[in-house]
Order: C-alpha cells, then sequence, then structure tokens
C-alpha cells in the first residue's frame, strides 16, 4: 500500500542488493541515527563517520531490541484483547515467540548473544505495566481510533531523500488524519507528558524526509514509548522542523572533519568510541564549531 505513498525513487529494496550500507548510501547522504547519535552526542557522529561503533553486547541492548520488536505486535494484540487480563496473557505468549524469533530477525547482530541470555531478559519486560497503560489509552481514546492509529501501513521503510541529502529507516509510517505520518518507537524512559525534546527532533527529520517524497507533509507523528506503553501523538511544529534541519546541517558539518569538542556524558561509560574519544583531542577549530 505504501508504495502508492511513497515514489518509487525514494524507497529502496535492499532485499535485492547484497552491498554494504556504507556503498548503498554513500558517505555524503545524512541518516537519520546520525540525527540520532547527534541528539545523543555530536562527538559521536564525528566517530560514527569513520568507523563502525563497537558492538553494544549489554543485556541491556538485547531487552532494547526485544521490546522495540515486541511494539509492533501493540496493535494485533490490543485488536484481540477484551480486557487487561486477556492483554497481558497475549503479550506474555507473544513476548515467548518473540525471544525465538529476535536471533532470527537481528541473525548477524546478535552473534554475540546467547539464547540462553533470553529468559532473564524476559523477566524484566514489564508486561503488567505495559498492558495497564494500552489499556489506559484505548479506555481514553477508544479502540477504533487507537487501532486506527497505531496500525503500521508501512514498517521500517528506507527512505532516501537526494534533495536534503538525507536517507534512513523510520520504524512505522501510521495514517493520522489520512495523512501518511512516521511513527518512533522508543524503549528509553517515558516523560511524564508529551515527548522529549530530542525525540521532537528526531520525529520532525523523519517528517522531512517522508514529505519530501509523499508530497504530503506530516504535520503530525507519533512517539511509542513502549516499555512503558505510552503512545503519544502529537503535532510537528515549524520549530521543529528548522530544529532538525540545523542539526542536519551541523552534521554534515562534522562529517566534513570538524570534530565537535568531547563533553564527558552519562553515555560514555557505555559508547563503542570511548577509546577513540579519549585518545582524540579535539582541535583549536571545533572549539569554535
Ligand atoms: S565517549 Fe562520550 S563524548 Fe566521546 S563520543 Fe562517546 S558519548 Fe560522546
Amino acid at each position: 500500500m505504501v508504495v502508492r505513498l511513497l515514489s518509487k525513487e525514494s524507497l529502496y529494496d535492499f532485499s535485492l542488493d547484497y552491498r554494504p550500507m556504507s556503498e548503498i548510501f554513500p558517505f555524503r547522504y545524512t541518516k537519520l541515527s546520525d540525527v540520532v547519535n547527534y541528539l545523543r552526542c555530536p562527538r559521536k557522529v564525528y566517530f560514527s563517520s569513520k568507523t563502525e561503533e563497537k558492538q553494544d553486547i549489554s543485556e541491556a541492548y538485547l531487552k532494547h531490541l526485544l521490546i522495540r520488536e515486541f511494539a509492533h505486535k501493540y496493535p494485533e494484540l490490543l485488536q484481540d484483547a477484551a480486557d487487561k487480563i486477556e492483554l497481558v496473557s497475549a503479550m506474555r505468549d507473544r513476548l515467548q515467540e518473540l525471544a525465538q524469533e529476535l536471533f532470527q530477525i537481528h541473525g548477524p547482530e546478535l552473534e554475540l548473544f546467547s539464547e540462553a541470555q533470553m529468559p532473564g531478559i524476559l523477566r524484566e519486560v514489564p508486561v503488567e505495566n505495559i498492558a495497564s497503560n494500552l489499556m489506559a489509552y484505548v479506555n481514553e481514546h477508544g479502540k477504533k481510533k487507537v487501532l486506527k492509529e497505531i496500525s503500521e501501513i508501512e514498517t521500517e521503510p528506507i527512505i532516501v531523500s537526494k534533495k536534503l541529502n538525507l536517507t534512513g529507516q523510520i520504524p512505522a509510517i501510521v495514517c493520522l488524519g489520512e495523512k501518511p505520518s512516521p511513527m518512533l518507537i522508543k524503549t528509553g524512559k517515558a516523560p511524564e507528558n508529551g515527548i522529549w525534546k530530542n525525540d521532537r527532533i528526531h520525529l520532525a527529520a523523519s517528517a522531512l524526509l517522508m514529505g519530501e517524497h509523499t508530497g504530503t507533509h506530516p504535520t503530525e507523528g507519533i512517539v511509542q514509548y513502549a516499555a512503558f506503553g505510552s503512545i503519544r501523538k502529537v503535532r510537528i511544529h515549524s520549530t521543529d522542523r528548522r530544529n532538525a534541519i540545523n542539526v542536519i546541517k551541523k552534521i554534515e558539518k562534522i562529517k566534513m572533519g570538524t570534530m565537535p569538542e568531547r563533553k564527558e556524558n552519562p553515555l560514555c561509560e557505555s559508547c563503542g568510541f570511548r577509546e577513540s574519544c579519549i585518545s582524540e583531542p579535539t582541535s583549536l577549530l571545533s572549539r569554535l564549531f
């Protein structure tokens, strides 16, 4: 269905292409993952343009992948459940299946993990809490409306925009007010209300990328905080799009060789670039950046 909405030029069929991603999308394209990296730490963009980040082998990463995969199933689980008890039961069954499918879906990415780790990870997924929050959202807005909003018309499409010099994979495209719109799936903490500022920029960048090719610029989007079962539908304002464009331009400068100054932050401890980052001094030029 989405092929009608997105031009053929903007959708790429990866099943027919065995080249590495770096060859398919040459260096000059900014990726949505660069935007996410920039928002976490601008210096990550610098190092990721030169080398692959060290594989995250923490159980937290495995849990992140599992919950992200799980979130794609929320619409079908909600569809069939009459109440919270039924939802919890169906969720537990689906999670068990996903725990096995995860290694098939993410194959090479999970080579350093073992399926024996899964029972422990499964116990950590707060199914009751996710189900409570999803049910509360359904009760507030009505099941029909919620299902219409979060049902995916396309899952993880990869879109390229020559005009924006931007490419990337959007977790899902949903239909809001009859318009194809982006839906992000986040596995971190949910804010009390609305969405985090960084997620707003990520969502706007995704909307820009979609809009270039659908011709219908999304004015709304959804961020799912999947580990909490929180669904947040938000407007995408011109300020958000402006901020996203500014971030894309800053990323381009970094990729041209401007290394941002190092600022120790909570992510440094688990950062896959830590060794290079500590050993590479910040240039005088980048202090001015
Ligand atoms: S080690 Fe810290 S400052 Fe360096 S790239 Fe990673 S997160 Fe950024």
